[in-house]
C-alpha cells in the first residue's frame, strides 16, 4: 500500500490509473469502513482510502480532540484488505487560515443532524469537495449509516457537476444489531447494553409501519403517533433523543401517507455519546 502524504503524491499516483475508487474516512477503522473498502474494490482494483479527522466538521464542545486516532492498527487493516493507496493529509496542507467553505442548501441541512450540529455539513461538504478535486475518483463510497451526509454528498456531486459515481453502502452492524461506529468506543459496558435499544426500536417501528400498510390504514398522523410513542420508549431506556423521525428516502422531508420509500432516522445520546442509526423500508 502506498502512503501518500501530499497533494502532489496523490496526483502522481492517480495519473497511473484510468479508474480509481475512493473511500474517505476519519480512521479508527472498523468492519463498517472495511465494507466500504470491499464495495470500492468491486468497482475498481485501484482503491484509495483517506484518513483525516476533519476539524471543519466538528463544532465547539464536540469530540475533535478526543476522537480516536489509531493509525498503526488502521494501516494494518487496510494492508490486509489489499487497499492500493492511503492518503494521510494534515489540516495544514488542506486549509487556509480562513478556509473557503462550501455551503449546502438549507433544504438539506436545516433539519436533523444539521440542526443539532451547526456548521457540520459545511465542513463535510468542503473536505469532500477538496478530496474529490485532489483524488479525482471515478467512484466514491459512502455509508448509509450517515444518511443525511450521503444525501448532501449526492446533492453536491449533482449541483457542482463532479463526474463521480457515488456508491451508497449498507450499514454494518455488530451481532446484537448495534450499528458500528468509531464513537461506540466511548460507551461503557452499561451504555453499550442500553444502546442496543436503538436498532431494536427502529426495527419495531419498521414492522409497525409494514403492518399499517398491509391494513391500508396509513394517514400521516399514524407516523407522528408512532414517532411520539417510540421516542418515549427510547427516553424510558435512558436516551436523550435528538430526533426519531420517519422520512421520505430521497428528500428527507417528513413522510406523507402516499410516500413509498421511507427511512426511519434516529440520533440519540446515551451518556455523553451521540449515536446515529436508521433503517430503510419500502411499503
Ligand atoms: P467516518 O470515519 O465515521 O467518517 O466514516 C467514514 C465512512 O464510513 C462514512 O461514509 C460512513 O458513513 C461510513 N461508515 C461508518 N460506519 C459505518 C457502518 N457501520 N456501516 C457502513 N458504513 C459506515
Amino acid at each position: 500500500m502506498e502512503i501518500l502524504k501530499s497533494i502532489e503524491d496523490v496526483r502522481s499516483w492517480r495519473a497511473l490509473h484510468q479508474e480509481v475508487a475512493f473511500v474517505p474516512t476519519m480512521g479508527n477503522l472498523h468492519a463498517g469502513h472495511l465494507s466500504l473498502v470491499k464495495r470500492a474494490q468491486e468497482a475498481s482494483k485501484n482503491v484509495i482510502v483517506s484518513i483525516f479527522v476533519n476539524p471543519l466538521q466538528f463544532g465547539e464542545g464536540e469530540d475533535l480532540d478526543s476522537y480516536p486516532r489509531t493509525l498503526d492498527a488502521d494501516m494494518e487493516k487496510l494492508i490486509d484488505a489489499g487497499v492500493s493507496a492511503l492518503f494521510l493529509p494534515t489540516a495544514e496542507i488542506l486549509y487556509e487560515d480562513d478556509p473557503f467553505i462550501i455551503q449546502p442548501p438549507q433544504s438539506l441541512i436545516a433539519d436533523l443532524c444539521g440542526k443539532d450540529r451547526p456548521g457540520h455539513f459545511e465542513g463535510v461538504a468542503t473536505v469532500v469537495a477538496k478530496f474529490f478535486n485532489i483524488v479525482e475518483p471515478t467512484y466514491a463510497c459512502f455509508g448509509k449509516k450517515d444518511y443525511q451526509q450521503l444525501r448532501v454528498i449526492e446533492s453536491m456531486v449533482s449541483a457542482l457537476n463532479f463526474d463521480i459515481k457515488i456508491i451508497p453502502v449498507a450499514i454494518e452492524r455488530a451481532d446484537e444489531g448495534l450499528a458500528l461506529s468509531s464513537r461506540n468506543g466511548y460507551l461503557s459496558n452499561k451504555e453499550r447494553a442500553q444502546a442496543l435499544l436503538l436498532s431494536q426500536t427502529l426495527l419495531a417501528m419498521k414492522s409497525e409501519i409494514e403492518g399499517l400498510s398491509k391494513d391500508q390504514k396509513i394517514v400521516t398522523n399514524s407516523y407522528q403517533a408512532l414517532e411520539v410513542k417510540m421516542t418515549a420508549l427510547l427516553q424510558a431506556g435512558g436516551f436523550i433523543v435528538d430526533y426519531l423521525t420517519i422520512r421520505a428516502q430521497k428528500t428527507l422531508k417528513k413522510a406523507l401517507a402516499q410516500d413509498k420509500d421511507l427511512v426511519i432516522l434516529v440520533a440519540a445520546k446515551v451518556g455523553k455519546t451521540r449515536l446515529l442509526d436508521n433503517v430503510e423500508l419500502n411499503i
